[in-house]
């Protein structure tokens, strides 16, 4: 198989996941195809469904938990699908520009709206699929059009306004602070669970005195109760665990079911609910 994925871009075997992923966890996927191009993308994705081999789209990996089995098939990365040019309040990304990127691109040219996206540690084609959002705004609210290719995001154009490098580096700055004071350092991907309706998801962790508690590697924030830690040594089913108890204490005392946030992804590629 290494031969016809090469045919579509940079091939690597047996990878470890926790390389690719910002939560550090995860065992050896058996291939890592870098696409070389959207054309190369077309063909790879139908070269795998015709030959019924399982593959994972993969952006920045900062909102995915790999499974300790790792992954049984393609992890495909986009990374090198990389442009981005503009024409008045146009900007059109690839979906593998990480978000810091696109934030300075917008800065360099004086395009304002996604200041919130600059300290996501994902790409674009990872933000739309998870509609990204930080401190009431998100990213459907500035797309102007998403090309796909079959599930796949290969582009998206962003309607943004015209501004200067003074306010918009005033807004980037405001969104820094903000995440200095709220959210933690250390190997995570992100909030845990979506907030539910009318509730805070950290506010009713907190509230049920999970903070600081453990499974194996995995340790509930101090700083943010919806963030897990992996201190180092976590295996995905430590963070499983720790996941599942904090659902259950949660409806326990609030009856309020936790909705999960991040991508956990088992060894054939599938998505797990808890
Ligand atoms: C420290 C930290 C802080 C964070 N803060 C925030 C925050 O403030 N707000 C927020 O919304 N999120 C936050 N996140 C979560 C995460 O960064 C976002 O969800 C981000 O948008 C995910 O992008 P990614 O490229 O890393 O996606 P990945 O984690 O690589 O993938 C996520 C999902 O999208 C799919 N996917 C990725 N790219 C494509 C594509 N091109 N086409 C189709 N499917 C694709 C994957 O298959 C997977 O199902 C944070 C994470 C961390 C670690």
């Amino acid at each position: 198989m290494n031969k016809e994925l090469s045919k579509f871009g940079d091939v690597k075997t047996n990878i470890s996941l926790s390389k690719l992923s910002t939560f550090k966890i995860g065992g050896i996927a058996s291939f890592l195809l870098t696409i070389s191009s959207v054309q190369n993308l077309v063909d790879c994705l139908y070269y795998l469904k015709k030959n019924k081999i399982p593959f994972f789209v993969l952006g920045n990996g900062s909102n995915v938990l790999f499974s300790d089995e790792g992954f049984l098939g393609v992890i495909i990365s986009l990374k090198k699908l990389n442009a981005i040019k503009y024409e008045d309040e146009l900007v059109e990304s690839e979906a593998g520009v990480l978000l810091s990127n696109i934030s300075k691109f917008c800065l360099e040219n004086e395009l304002a709206g996604l200041e919130f996206l600059n300290d996501i540690p994902g790409t674009v084609g990872g933000a739309i699929c998870t509609n990204a959002h930080s401190y009431g705004h998100k990213i459907f609210d500035y797309i102007e059009s998403v090309k796909k290719i079959k599930s796949v995001v290969v582009s998206v154009k962003f309607k943004l306004k015209k501004s200067n490098k003074e306010l918009i580096k005033k807004e980037l700055t405001k969104f820094s602070e903000k995440r200095k004071t709220s959210q933690p350092k250390g190997l995570s991907a992100g909030c845990i669970f979506s907030n539910p309706k009318n509730f805070k998801a950290g506010e009713l962790i907190d509230k049920t005195g999970l903070k600081g508690v453990r499974v194996g590697g995995a340790v509930v924030s101090n700083k943010h109760a919806n963030f897990i830690i992996n201190s180092g040594i976590a295996t995905a089913k430590d963070v499983l665990e720790l996941t599942k108890l904090i659902k259950e204490k949660v409806f326990e005392k609030f009856k309020v079911t936790l909705k999960l946030e991040i991508n956990i992804i088992d060894k054939y590629g599938k998505q797990i609910n808890i």
